[in-house]
């Protein structure tokens, strides 16, 4: 099957085995989104090797749990080991023997099938489009904001960053009913979030410090010290981006305003499911383009050239 995989720190698109991991679901993927952190992967984040993508839409061709058979579904991108204290309670994501469709010793989505374990597959109701359910993973990504601080109506919340993360994690943040803004670069990008009924700002007009909550969703490495000037004494900043590098950062900035600094990753599928299906979100906008599997080298190129949105890849 063709497969774009990260192979000696290079991008190739092969022909490879299909996945056959004994006791797992085998999926035929459909529709898969290309997101920073397979752009970060290919650049050497994560030190991954094999098939990259952990976005995706795709029809079930085999499980162990025949119900499952011929359903479309998608898939949460970490799987645990099942044994230890957090995969019995069922929270596999900071297992610490995981591995993470696509990121972490696990082959990924970006091929035209990929496998993994049967609990980990969610059906997706039929009012969802492929278009919609393949933002599943980065929506569930969003909404793990909500489940990490309490954002009140009262609440002034930034978000910094106007590309496709930042657009998503504003439109479930403006949900709360809270005083959002999103702060970013790129006019086109602030007016799409405008027409989705955002408030925005261009970077460096807001000045007053104030905001209770600042989402870092740039992509950036500059990106924590924008939140460092936006976010007020004793408010909290939450981090949204992964990147290959590390980061100089004045610390007693953080110290001196006691600042919160939380990292956030992966969220619940099941939540961002149910928002899709009740029509909450309409990420239809955020889509760049589509592009067939075997055209996937020029489909990373056109998704790594900044300030794309979101671009897909069917099979
Ligand atoms: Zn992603
Ligand atoms: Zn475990």
């Amino acid at each position: 099957m063709k497969a774009l995989r990260v192979e000696d720190n290079n991008l190739k698109l092969t022909d490879s085995p299909v996945p056959c991991r004994e006791g797992e679901a085998l999926v035929r993927m459909m529709m898969a989104g290309i997101c920073n952190t397979d752009i970060e992967i290919a650049r050497g984040y994560a030190d991954f090797r094999g098939t990259l993508g952990h976005e995706f839409v795709g029809v079930v061709e085999e499980s162990p749990d025949k119900s499952q058979i011929g359903r479309r579904v998608v898939g949460e991108i970490n799987v645990g080991c099942g044994q230890c204290g957090l995969c019995r309670e069922n929270d596999p994501r900071h297992c610490p023997d995981r591995t993470a469709l696509g990121i972490r010793g696990r082959d990924g989505a970006f091929a035209e099938y990929l496998s993994l374990p049967s609990r980990n597959l969610l059906v997706v109701p039929d009012v969802v489009s492929d278009r919609q359910a393949v933002f599943t993973e980065p929506l569930a990504a969003a909404l793990a904001i909500l489940d990490q601080v309490e954002i009140r109506a009262s609440h002034r919340v930034a978000v910094v960053g106007d590309g496709k993360l930042g657009q998503l994690i504003s439109r479930v943040i403006a949900g709360t009913g809270c005083d959002l803004t999103l702060i970013g670069k790129h006019d086109a990008k602030l007016e799409l979030a405008a027409r989705a009924g955002v408030k925005t700002a261009k970077l460096g007009a807001t000045k007053a410090p104030g905001f209770d909550f600042v989402v870092e969703a740039s992509g950036s490495s500059g990106g924590m010290e924008i939140a460092l000037d936006l976010i007020r004494p004793r408010g909290a900043i939450i981090l949204k981006s992964t990147f290959r590098g590390a980061v100089r950062l004045d610390t007693s900035r953080i110290v001196v305003n006691e600042v919160s600094v939380i990292g956030s990753r992966c969220g619940r599928f099941e939540t961002a499911l149910r928002l899709l299906e009740s029509g909450g979100v309409d990420l239809e906008p955020l889509v760049a383009r589509e592009y067939k599997l075997a055209d996937g080298l020029e489909a990373m190129a056109e998704a790594a050239r900044p300030g794309t949105l979101k671009v897909l890849l069917t099979n």
